[in-house]
This record gives structure tokens, C-alpha cells and sequence, in this order.
């Protein structure tokens, strides 16, 4: 896999960008530099993909708009929507659904016609459904095992080990899920990024022709978008950094890379590759003594290009290391 190029900009030959939200438009409270006047001048449909299944989806457009963004209630797809959809297509309507989350939760399985459900010994239970919130805890998890355990299919919003908090890192929906998994052996059905259900509940509520994934994580919404068949941007303004795209394997590599959301209005141009040496439009990188530099600065997207491009090519070819020396100015 190497990068894709344009002759364009890169956001004109697409008609919707689906965008993760932490680490792309926002991180915490704070809009990511320049996203918002990138994603203003955006012509095509915006979609915000999160992981996040507890927080409801005008609460997402909410905090959107307020860092600036018209963003409605329906530009918000919810890991929480996705797999109430999955459900709602394997279990009768109106069936009874033990919910084990929050709010988002709830709102998704009643408003894809289910009935959410507290109670593990109510008999008409047909399924389980896990996502994070803050208030789930050990009662909970036990009455999803006890349910899980005694065979109903079993659904969970999205299986990020982690989240990130105010005060530090703490464990995400993923290690809730663990704690069932261990106590039943059992796999459950995940919605999230990396996986598709996320990713096909937004493309069936868009009917895109040509969507375009912006993504942080070269794991969940880079190798989500490669699965799901929708080409993808990688973004240097998240958890991944040049380092990881680089080193990545072929699988999580993305279509395009920039420093950030302006590189959707940039042309992608075609990297020139010879022996040690890549040039981008201005840009130029090269390789020395096991170490990748930019040896001449372009635009921000061409220079990263460059590096991306020459990186891959090295790792291609050889098995010696290579160590990234190199910053991207905006
Ligand atoms: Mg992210």
C-alpha cells in the first residue's frame, strides 16, 4: 500500500467526511487548531464518528457547536446508534434488552424499537447490551455475565481499553468487557471503530458516493476505514505520530497523510521515489545512516508526504531500522 494523490483539493473529489472526534476536531473541551475554519469551508456532508456510547448524539452536536461548528443532531453517529441498529436487525421488535450503560445507551436500543431493560432476572430478555458510563459497576457486570452465561447473544458498544479524562487515563469501555468476557468466555458483537457496524450505520444514513475517513488512530478509524472500503486521512494532530504511520503496518496504512484537517483542501501530489530520496511538490526527505529527514520543507502536507512515502518504501525493502528525524511545521 502506498499514498494516493491528487490533482486537486483533497475534500472536492468527495462528497462526505466521516471524522472521529477526539484528537481531530477536539481534544477534551478544546477545538484541535484549525479545524473548525478547515471543517467550515468543507462543501460536502460532515459526519462525526465516536466511539463513545454514552454520551447522546445532540449532546455531542451540542459541545460541536459550541466550539464553533454547525454540526445537527443527525451529522453525529454514536457507537451506541450502530449497534442498536446491529440488533434491531437480529432480534424481534420490542424485545427486551438487559442495557448495561448509560443514557446514549438507552436512547439508541429504545429508538431502534427495543425495550431497555435493568432487571437480569426479567424472563422476556432476549439479549445484552454493554457500553461505558461512569455509574456501571460491579452489579452490573455481574448481571451481564449471569444473562451472557446463560446463552443470550451479546452486544457491546465499542471495546476502547482506555479513555482519556481530565485527570489521567482511565479504564474505557473495553476493560468493562473484559470483565464479562472472563467471567463468561464468551465473544461479544462490538459496533465500534475498528469495526464495521460504526462505519456502515453511517454510510446507510449518508448514501455517500464518495466518502473520505478522517481519523488520529492508525488501529480504529484508520484500519476501520480500510475494512469498511472508505479511503481515509490520517491526521498528525492525535495519539499516532509520524513515528507510528511510518512504522504502521501495511494493513493500518492510510490513503492520505497530513498535519492536520487543512490538508483536506490541499492537493495530495504524486511522490517522486529514488534510491534514498523522496520529493513532494517542494518538499524533499531523504535517508542517511538508518535516519529519515526532511531535507528540504514544502507545504506541510507535501513535506509529510514525503517522509510517509519514503518511510513505507524503506520498510518495504529492508528489515534495518529506521529512525524518524524529522518535525512537521505547520
Ligand atoms: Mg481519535
Amino acid at each position: 500500500m502506498t499514498l494516493s494523490s491528487t490533482t486537486a483539493p483533497l475534500a472536492s473529489a468527495h462528497d462526505a467526511v466521516l471524522l472521529d472526534l477526539d484528537g481531530v476536531v477536539y481534544r477534551g473541551d478544546v477545538a484541535v487548531p484549525h479545524a473548525v475554519d478547515a471543517l467550515a469551508s468543507v462543501t460536502g456532508r460532515l459526519a462525526f464518528l465516536t466511539n463513545n456510547a454514552n454520551r447522546p448524539p445532540e449532546v455531542v452536536a451540542a459541545h460541536l457547536t459550541d466550539l464553533g461548528l454547525a454540526a445537527d443532531v443527525d451529522d453525529v453517529v454514536t457507537s451506541a446508534q450502530a449497534i442498536a441498529s446491529v440488533m434491531s436487525r437480529d432480534l424481534p421488535p420490542g424485545a427486551a434488552v438487559l442495557t448495561v450503560g448509560g443514557e446514549g445507551l438507552r436512547q439508541a436500543v429504545a429508538a431502534r424499537g427495543l425495550e431497555p431493560v435493568e432487571d437480569h432476572h426479567d424472563a422476556r430478555l432476549a439479549a445484552v447490551v454493554q457500553g461505558y458510563s461512569p455509574d456501571v459497576g460491579w452489579r452490573h457486570l455481574a448481571a451481564a455475565a449471569y444473562a451472557v452465561g446463560r446463552g443470550l447473544p451479546w452486544y457491546v458498544s465499542n471495546t476502547d481499553l482506555t479513555i482519556p479524562t481530565a485527570e489521567g487515563i482511565a479504564p474505557g469501555n473495553g476493560a468493562l468487557v473484559q470483565a464479562v468476557r472472563f467471567a463468561t468466555g464468551v465473544e461479544p458483537v462490538v459496533a465500534g471503530k475498528p469495526f464495521a457496524p460504526l462505519f456502515e450505520e453511517t454510510l446507510a444514513r449518508l448514501a455517500p458516493t464518495r466518502p473520505i475517513m478522517v481519523g488520529d488512530r492508525l488501529d480504529t478509524d484508520i484500519r476501520g476505514a480500510r475494512g469498511a472500503g472508505i479511503p481515509s486521512l490520517f491526521v498528525l494532530t492525535g495519539v499516532n505520530d509520524l513515528t507510528d504511520v511510518i512504522a504502521t503496518p501495511p494493513s493500518d496504512r492510510p490513503d492520505y497523510v497530513g498535519a492536520d484537517l487543512r490538508a483536506l483542501h490541499d492537493v495530495h501530489p504524486a511522490v517522486d521515489l529514488e534510491s534514498g530520496r523522496a520529493v513532494c511538490g517542494r518538499a524533499e526527505a531523504a535517508i542517511r545512516d538508518g535516519r529519515l529527514r526532511l531535507t528540504r520543507a514544502g507545504s506541510s502536507t507535501e513535506s509529510v508526504r514525503a517522509l510517509v512515502a519514503l518511510g513505507w518504501a524503506h520498510r518495504d525493502e529492508s528489515n534495518e531500522s529506521l529512525q524518524v528525524d524529522a518535525t512537521i511545521e505547520p
